[in-house]
């Protein structure tokens, strides 16, 4: 089997297109997509300095190596931020793996961790919420934005770029669609183009699948073991659901992707025409009531521990 680019041995299929390829187009095939997809949603402008994101898992350290490349040859820095949620034993790999990474790129990496940030580390937080009805996901993913805001404000960046792909997109819209949670489908839109700090998803239009069959493929380095939370919340569940949809009808989250960007681009508009801004009267940083859901989660927290 060739590969349908050049002379070389295919070495992977690419099930929703029949297209054949072998490990070297498939890598610029990647890289072509990631390039076409920042700039479809003018996700980099002149200059700008990106924060890279990276955790560890395949998904940043794939969205690494591509930025980097990208910005020795575009007119765009970058720099490396990681964010410590204080889960013992599980992040410590994943940080010596990014710490080796980029002094082999020669590239500058700062963590901020969130006891730092809002002296509770995720575990400690864990313990103090009143029920599990609150996930530890819908809680990490609270602070981890808040943090990603600071560290980006910190190293002077424009732009922030994470490693979510294809995949997550999807999770996150059916997680939101049975949660009821409708005002964060607007969010999904790829423009973020007005906002202050910009977050970018360059991966974004990239199943999951390939990006593990990347960093397989380039032998890089990665952290294999889940969050050991990762199993509280739902999306566990529906990444299964969607994989076996994908397995008999492929293209299938090609499609759903499709029409989650133009849901979401709806929903924005109507979020932006409807909602009040305001500024949080503990932090300052912008919310829609009078007091953002970060400062009100560690306040509630906080209350709990005495
Ligand atoms: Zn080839
Ligand atoms: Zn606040």
């Amino acid at each position: 089997m060739t590969c349908d680019r050049c002379e070389n041995q295919a070495a992977y299929t690419r099930k929703y297109s029949g297209e054949k390829l072998c490990s070297q187009c498939f890598s610029k095939s990647i890289v072509h997509k990631t390039t076409k997809t920042i700039s479809k949603y003018n996700m980099i402008k002149y200059n700008d300095v990106v924060a890279v994101a990276v955790s560890g898992g395949k998904d940043s350290l794939a969205l690494l190596k591509i930025m980097h490349e990208m910005s020795l040859t575009h007119s765009f820095k970058i720099k490396v931020i990681t964010i410590d949620e204080g889960i013992p034993g599980y992040r410590n790999e994943a940080l010596e793996i990014v710490e080796k990474v980029c002094s082999e790129l020669n590239l500058d990496h700062k963590v901020y961790s969130y006891k730092d940030l809002f002296e509770l580390t995720l575990d400690e937080a864990l313990d103090l919420r009143e029920s599990e009805k609150t996930s530890s996901c819908s809680m990490c993913g609270t602070f981890r934005r808040r943090a990603m805001d600071y560290a980006a404000k910190d190293v002077g960046a424009d732009v922030i770029a994470t490693g979510h792909n294809l995949d997550d997109t999807l999770q996150t819209f059916v997680i939101n669609m049975i949660s009821g949670d409708t005002t964060k489908v607007g969010w999904m839109d790829p423009d973020t183009s007005t906002n202050s700090i910009r977050k970018i998803k360059p991966l974004c239009e990239i199943y999951e699948s390939e990006i593990v069959f990347y960093a397989f493929t380039n032998d890089m380095p990665f952290q294999s073991e889940p969050c050991p939370h990762m199993n509280e919340g739902i999306r566990t569940d529906i990444r299964e659901f969607l994989n076996s949809l994908e397995s008999q009808r492929s293209g299938i989250k090609n499609n759903l992707y499709q029409s989650i960007i133009k849901v979401s681009k709806v929903m924005k508009k109507s979020n932006i025409n409807s909602k009040e801004r305001k500024n949080c009267e503990k932090c300052g940083s912008e919310c829609t009531g009078d007091m953002c859901s970060v400062c009100t989660m560690v306040l509630k927290l906080k209350a709990n521990q005495t």
